[in-house]
Formats: C-alpha cells, sequence, structure tokens
C-alpha cells in the first residue's frame, strides 16, 4: 500500500501545535519561508545534535567547522555558481506564471481547473532561460556593483575555502572530514510542499578529503553509513530509497553521485533528502587557481603532495526534520474509546518534549509530588507538567507532540513512591519507582528502538 498524503493534516498540526508557523504571517507570509515554533525548534535542535554527534563526535577524523554565510564573491566565481547555478525558466505570458523547464510535469497552472502548464489552448508560454538562483545584496554602505555580495546557496564552499587551515591547526591526516551545519539560501522558480523546498533553509554538509585513487572506496562507506543514519533516526527502512545519478544528472566533476531519497507518500513520493557525491578534486583545484594559493596536502610519511578528493555527504536539515514528521504521523483508533488519536510517533531522542508529568487529580499532595518529580527530571530532559482536565485528555495532547511518555502520579503513588510510565506508541503502563523513573527513560532513548518495541522487550 503506499503510504497516504499527509502533508496537509501536518501544515495544520505543525500550526496548532507550534512546529512550524508560516514566516511574517500577519502580513500574509513570505514566499516559502517558515518559522520553527516552540516544539519544532527543538525537533530540529535534536535532529542537528544528532547529526553532529554521529558525524563529528563520534569520530576522531572529522572536525566541526561554523563559516561565515557572506563570503569573498570570487569564492563563487571558483565554485562555479555565478556561471552555473541556475535553473531553466518558463514564463506564462497569459497567466503570468514562473515555471521551472525541468520541473514542468509537475507544475500546475494557477488557473482553475488546474492543469499543467501550456495545456490550456490560450497559454502563451516563454523559451526557457536560465536563472539564477543566488540572492544578490551589496556590502557596505555604497549601493555599486564592486560591493555585490551573494548569500550562500550551500555550506560547501565554506569547508573547501578552510580547508588548509583546519588541516594544519588539527594536524589530521588524509584520510580526513570538516563538517557544518549552517544556513543557506536559493532564490527557488518552484518552492513547495511545505518545508520540503524553500529559499531559506539549514544544511548539514560534510567534505571528506581523500587520496585520488582510494576515493569510490570511501565513496560506498560514506553512501552506506548515511542511510544507516536515516534509518537510526526512526526514518522507515522501506521508506528510503537510493537513487543513482544517470550520465545526464551527474556534473561534469562529478566521479558518482546518489542521492538518498524519502517517500514522503501520496503524489509527491519518493523524493530526496541527503546527496551523496564523490566530487573529484574539482573544488580545491578551482580554489587553487581562482586564489592563486597552493591547497595541497601534503603525505610526509611518503613525501608527496596531492590535491585530495572529496567525498561529499549533503542533507538538508529542514528537509530531513519534515521526513521525520511524515514518517512519524498517525491517526489511530483507540480500544475502548470513541475518539481516535492523532500520534507523532517520532524517536524519542528527537521528541521535542520527552516526558509529559500529571497528578491524577488535583487532590492527596498528587500535584506536588507531580510537580518535584518534574523539576527533578527537567534536570535531564524536556518535561511538560500539566494538571488541566481529564487525564486521557492530556494524554492525547501529549500524543499529538510526539512526546514518548507519560508519566502520572496516582492515589497509590505517595504511599508506595512510585508512578506509572505510560508509553506513547503501544500505550503500555508499568509502575516505576519515583527515584528510578529518569535512569528507566534514559535507558529507553539509549537503546535506540522505537519506543513500542522497546516497551515490550526491556519491562524494567
Ligand atoms: P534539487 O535538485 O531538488 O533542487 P539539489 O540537488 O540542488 O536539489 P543539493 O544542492 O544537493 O540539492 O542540496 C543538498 C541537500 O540540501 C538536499 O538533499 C536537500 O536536503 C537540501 N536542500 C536543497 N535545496 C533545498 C531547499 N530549497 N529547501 C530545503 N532543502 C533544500
Amino acid at each position: 500500500m503506499p503510504y497516504p498524503d499527509v502533508l496537509e493534516k501536518l501544515v495544520s498540526l505543525a500550526k496548532r501545535r507550534g512546529f512550524i508557523f508560516q514566516s511574517s504571517e500577519i502580513y500574509g507570509g513570505t514566499g516559502s519561508v517558515w518559522d520553527y515554533g516552540p516544539l519544532g525548534v527543538e525537533l530540529k535542535n535534536n535532529v542537528k545534535a544528532r547529526w553532529w554527534n554521529a558525524m563529528v563526535r563520534q569520530r576522531d577524523d572529522v572536525e566541526g567547522l561554523d563559516a561565515a554565510i557572506l563570503m569573498n564573491p570570487k569564492v563563487w566565481e571558483a565554485s562555479g555558481h555565478v556561471a552555473g547555478f541556475t535553473d531553466p525558466l518558463i514564463d506564462c505570458k497569459t497567466c503570468k506564471s514562473r515555471f521551472r523547464a525541468d520541473k514542468l510535469q509537475d507544475a500546475q497552472c494557477p488557473r482553475k481547473p488546474s492543469r499543467h502548464p501550456g495545456e490550456y489552448a490560450e497559454c502563451q508560454l516563454t523559451e526557457a532561460r536560465q536563472f539564477n538562483l543566488m540572492f544578490k545584496t551589496f556590502m557596505g554602505p555604497v549601493e555599486d556593483s564592486a560591493s555585490v555580495v551573494y548569500l550562500r546557496p550551500e555550506t560547501a564552499q565554506g569547508i573547501f575555502v578552510n580547508f588548509l587551515n583546519v588541516q594544519q591547526a588539527t594536524r589530521q591526516k588524509v584520510p580526513f572530514g570538516i563538517a557544518q551545519i549552517g544556513k543557506a539560501f536559493r532564490n527557488e522558480i518552484t518552492p513547495g510542499n511545505f518545508t520540503f523546498r524553500t529559499r531559506e533553509f539549514e544544511q548539514m554538509e560534510m567534505q571528506f578529503f581523500v587520496e585520488p585513487g582510494t576515493d569510490m572506496e570511501w565513496f560506498a562507506k560514506w553512501k552506506a553509513w548515511r542511510r544507516e543514519w536515516h534509518v537510526g533516526l526512526g526514518l522507515a527502512d522501506d521508506r528510503l530509497q537510493y537513487h543513482q545519478h544517470g550520465e545526464k544528472e551527474l556534473a561534469h566533476y562529478a566521479r558518482a553521485a546518489f542521492d538518498i531519497e524519502f517517500d514522503f507518500g501520496g503524489s509527491l513520493g519518493f523524493q530526496e533528502i541527503e546527496g551523496v557525491h564523490n566530487r573529484s578534486d574539482f573544488d580545491l583545484t578551482q580554489h587553487q587557481s581562482h586564489s592563486g594559493k597552493r591547497l595541497e596536502y601534503v603525505d610526509q610519511a611518503n613525501n608527496r603532495r596531492y590535491v585530495p578528493y572529496v567525498i561529499e555527504t549533503s542533507l538538508g536539515a529542514d528537509r530531513v526534520t519534515l521526513a521525520a514528521l511524515v514518517n512519524a504521523y498517525r491517526e489511530e483508533a483507540v480500544e475502548g474509546e470513541e475518539e481516535g488519536r492523532t500520534v507523532l510517533r517520532l524517536h524519542p531522542a528527537l521528541a521535542p518534549i520527552t516526558a509529559g508529568v500529571f497528578p491524577l487529580t488535583k487532590k492527596d499532595g498528587q500535584p506536588e509530588m507531580a510537580t518535584r518529580l518534574a523539576a527533578d527530571l527537567r534536570k535531564r530532559f524536556p518535561v511538560f507538567y500539566d494538571e488541566a482536565g481529564a487525564i486521557g485528555r492530556r494524554y492525547r495532547r501529549q500524543d499529538e507532540a510526539g512526546t514518548p511518555f507519560g508519566i502520572t502520579v496516582d492515589g497509590d503513588s505517595a504511599r508506595h513512591d512510585d508512578v506509572t510510565i505510560r508509553f506513547r506508541d503501544d500505550l503500555q503502563q508499568i509502575r516505576v519507582a519515583t527515584g528510578r523513573v529518569a535512569e528507566v527513560i534514559a535507558s529507553y532513548i539509549a537503546s535506540d528502538v522505537p519506543v513500542a518495541e522497546a516497551s515490550r522487550v526491556v519491562h524494567p
């Protein structure tokens, strides 16, 4: 069965619960720019932290970097972006819309009933022309061409220009990598599908520098590691696939490229979330000739110098966060209850709130005990305390936010000094000594298996 299209429902849940808002909404919004609300910023930060941990902290052969968004404009000449970072653009003179020529079949004419561009007899489509996707701005007080700078359309170039700085400062030996997370900007012709394609987004990129000749070996390793990372994030295995770039898609300098695609469901289907590329020595060689500075690695042990080849892994933080939301979204019937529930089955390590803490009633010191427990847990996890309304309602609200654990203080809690932990995914409940709650939750998060499975297997 194909996965359903949940995007529209997610847009509404994201707004209602404070994951994602339209940017400048009170002014009617800005074209395809989004703001992350209280739950969304936690979710995206967790995604980024997981990437940083896997790529930088847990490896001794990858270093971190945080390069500036504004760079010397010559960078973008050397990288090929000034001349070639373009999409073919087609205008419709009748309805004044713009379309990407290479995505015409996916585009919809704004007129009703909606058709593909050019399908109405009176449509007048122009020839395709090249449109540069970089945002231009001015540096300094004078708006003349001498001070034009660009908002970076990718983070990778910040890594290439710092290759020798990082190598010399850290004394890393090839093979080694440099990773960074940062904003990128593209004046996309046809943005859309919520945060899938936006004009301002965040990238998580890593460039791995290797000796020429060993590049295909490293390429194969990174291709496999990166897919594993997505599975570890909780993305369903059957929603992930590789797409190999054919000769026509492959950039002229690239030796090989695979996209990792995720099935977003409905008519969107499988779409790229990450690219893994073998970029040869193209970028460093370009920067070497444009800057006049040597960008070679000196292999002292073998008394050789060479320009390394680069394996790049390039992922959009917003796009993979959206994939995690789409992957997690469920509408479920609940046994014995008329109303179903909407639940986000997010990996516990990604969930914006780790635990909801609830007194069953407002009597018998339950709120006091629950408040103390919440304060204690908050030292380790994001916790939401809630005493208002029926307990079922309170659980539902946390289900919708993706909170994996519900901790309830009830009438027996004071006497036995214990509470119940309710698991979001399979709704099982276990009783745990109050002093062990933090430890039990931590073990579930560390176990890296979905909560429902873990709660069946581990039972502390
Ligand atoms: P496309 O062909 O879809 O425009 P691309 O191949 O140019 O994308 P890359 O330049 O390889 O994309 O970018 C690497 C990653 O950055 C993508 O896999 C995606 O996750 C993310 N990304 C690229 N463009 C956008 C965007 N406009 N909005 C959100 N994420 C983006």
